[in-house]
């Protein structure tokens, strides 16, 4: 199926911030006086620290509190230079070389520890500066500071007040461009992924430690930048410029700009340098201030002034965004593509959990083109096993295959990238994005692209989202919801969202398919459209697990039936042969149960 690409691309919205970008490099040239370009820059300046700070806290969702130490060093290393007498272009270089530097020592023991240390590490950074400045002083200028830095000079020309202007406010449009391509790239997905649910991320084939560490450093990179710009602004770095109240102002624009944004940073940076940081008689109360920001903010508008503002161009451009040419090629759905499933062999499986043993010695075997379902009662360890074959446990005996390959031990996002895909009891759907984005976020794995490539949007890049979304239409076609392609997907009714993800879970085209109760909470047709789904992939030659419930639908869809009870296989066969099972009906079916069993027999 050929899919015209067109039908999906949208007004090109950065044209609107670019050409705000360019309209405010051209204020000199306008009349602006010397006053206001001073003020521009440090918004600009601000607006870069706060754009970082946007990455690693509103996207890799880790509060990340040393932006200003970051800002420091940057200063630091440019001022340095700039008196041995290089030229601006490589001191801003050295200045985001250093930023880097520092985001990757503080961030890789920081983000390690886990939870809140990220915040506990750069935190201290920032305590710590004083005394890094000082014992450094030969390079620092110590506690009197780093003075007699020349003015820029660009290639040799030395830069006035207006070309600097200008060059500073190039640099600050290049950051926001490299770093909103990042966010609107695959990267950018993965990060929200990952906020939302670091379990499903990892069920995604994602390494969150390596997004992270990415994400943060990304974000010292726009940080040493301004601190370089800064140091030649005022031609002086001392460390009192860098202290906790900085800080607390770039957390402060950051939320009030909205940290899950890129463009709510420059908003932000403005409101907080136009107000507060400029009225001088606030210095002293700078830190309550910003306080009172911090919380007025988190409290009424949450989102910032970018939520504010992408609501209301989602509701006024964007209501619905459905691509009718593609739906009339769509009238009948298209066949699914055949899957390569493998075969699954579980030997002698245990798995305790201090004295409780939930699995003990359990042996599985799962065809392709089979159904293969896993059922017993509550608590008797069909999601431990589910989860030592999917990589979020590990066993202490045993072995499992996929295929020829020993998968034994493996990580989750490693289990992933190894071909198993899986679904959630409680269906894993992140917030802010759409039903088409969903199926694409699982794509990441089957083919990588790289950060540099997103940041620039490369033809690399560009190729892959494009098949990401072809992908992801054919999928959604096949599961019959293509029609809610553009559609808010958490806002999705259960039963849609089951099938959703089955299409994501089918998206990284899986040698075997773990499915943990999918019909839970779901009405008769959703079951029904279910049931049809499944079969469909099992002919289409899938391996599947499937953990359920209900019954009626085991029996229905089921070409092998295990049966586990108190962490032990105590039955598996044809559903004919499971269900006259006298431990079976001891166990787990009671009579009510069987009787059920036989009418829906009856119905097939
Ligand atoms: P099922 O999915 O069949 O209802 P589970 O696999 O969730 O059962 O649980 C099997 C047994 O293992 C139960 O006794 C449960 O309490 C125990 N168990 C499951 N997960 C954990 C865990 N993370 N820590 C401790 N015990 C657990
Ligand atoms: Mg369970």
């Amino acid at each position: 199926m050929k899919l015209s690409m067109r039908t999906y691309k949208r007004f090109p919205f950065w044209i609107i911030p670019l050409a705000i970008g360019l309209v405010v490099m051209a204020l000199p040239f306008m009349g602006a006086n010397r006053g206001t370009l001073r003020l521009v820059i440090s918004i600009a300046l601000l607006a870069l620290l706060v754009v970082g700070l946007n990455i690693a806290f509103g996207y890799a969702g880790e509060l990340a509190l040393g932006q200003s130490a970051i800002y420091a060093a940057g200063a630091y290393f440019a001022g340095y230079f700039a008196i041995k007498g290089l030229d601006l272009p490589l001191t801003l270089v050295i200045a985001v070389i250093a930023a880097a530097a520092v985001g990757l020592l503080t961030g890789g023991p920081g983000l390690r520890l886990g939870s809140w240390s990220l915040g506990m590490v750069t935190f201290f950074l920032v305590l710590l500066l004083p005394d890094i400045v000082t014992l450094f002083g030969d390079y620092t200028g110590g506690t009197a500071g780093l003075s007699g830095i020349p003015l820029p000079s660009l290639f040799g020309q030395k830069l006035n007040n207006t070309t600097f202007y200008v060059f500073v406010i190039a640099i600050t449009i290049l950051f926001f461009a490299l770093l909103r391509n990042y966010v609107v790239s695959r990267h950018g997905t993965a990060l929200k992924v990952m906020r939302e649910s670091p379990v499903l991320a990892r069920s995604l084939g994602y390494s969150i430690p390596r997004l992270k560490l990415t994400a943060y450093v990304i974000s010292a990179l726009p940080a040493g930048a301004a601190g370089s710009l800064f140091a030649y602004q005022d031609g002086y770095v001392s460390d009192v410029s860098f202290g906790f109240s900085m800080a607390v102002a770039i957390l402060a624009a950051s939320i009030i700009g909205g940290s899950a944004s890129i463009y709510g940073a420059a908003f932000g940076a403005a409101i907080l340098v136009i107000g507060p940081l400029r009225a001088s008689a606030l210095q002293d109360w700078s830190l309550p201030f910003f306080g009172l920001l911090l919380i007025v903010g988190g409290l009424f508008f949450a989102g910032g002034v970018a939520g504010l503002l992408t609501r209301l161009i989602h509701s006024r451009f964007l209501k619905d965004d459905l691509m009718p040419d593609v739906l009339a090629a769509l009238e009948s759905p298209p066949p699914l593509p055949a899957i390569d499933g493998k075969t699954l062999k579980g030997v002698g499986i245990v798995k305790r959990f201090g004295g409780n043993v939930a699995l003990a010695g359990v042996d599985l075997e799962a065809r392709p083109g089979r159904v293969t379902a896993l059922i017993g009662p509550n608590g008797s360890g069909k999601t431990t096993l589910l989860n030592v074959i999917s990589g979020f446990l590990k066993p202490e005996e045993g072995t499992v295959m996929l295929g020829d390959r020993d998968i034994t031990g493996l990580k989750a996002h490693q289990a992933s990238r190894s071909g198993i895909s899986r679904t959630f009891q409680t269906p894993q759907i992140p917030q802010g994005l759409t039903v088409a984005e969903v199926v694409e976020s699982a794509r990441f794995r089957t083919e990588p692209t790289s950060v540099i490539s997103g940041m620039l949007t490369l033809p690399g890049t560009r190729r892959a989202m494009r098949r990401d979304r072809e992908a992801a239409i054919q999928l959604l076609s096949v599961m019959g919801i293509v029609e809610y392609a553009d559609r808010q997907a958490d806002e999705l009714p259960l039963g849609t969202r089951r099938v959703l993800e089955v299409a994501r879970a089918l998206a990284s085209e899986p040698a075997l398919l773990l499915l943990d109760e999918p019909a839970s909470g779901l009405d008769e047709q959703e079951v029904e459209a279910l049931a049809v789904v499944i079969r469909r992939l099992r002919d289409a030659g899938a391996t599947i697990v499937i953990v359920e419930h209900n019954f009626e639908l085991v029996m229905r869809i089921s070409d092998r039936i295990d049966v586990l009870h108190l962490g032990g296989m105590i039955a598996g066969g044809t559903p004919a042969e499971v269900r006259n099972d006298p431990a079976v009906i001891e166990s787990y079916l009671g009579k009510a149960a069987r009787e059920r069993a036989e009418a829906a027999e009856e119905k097939k």
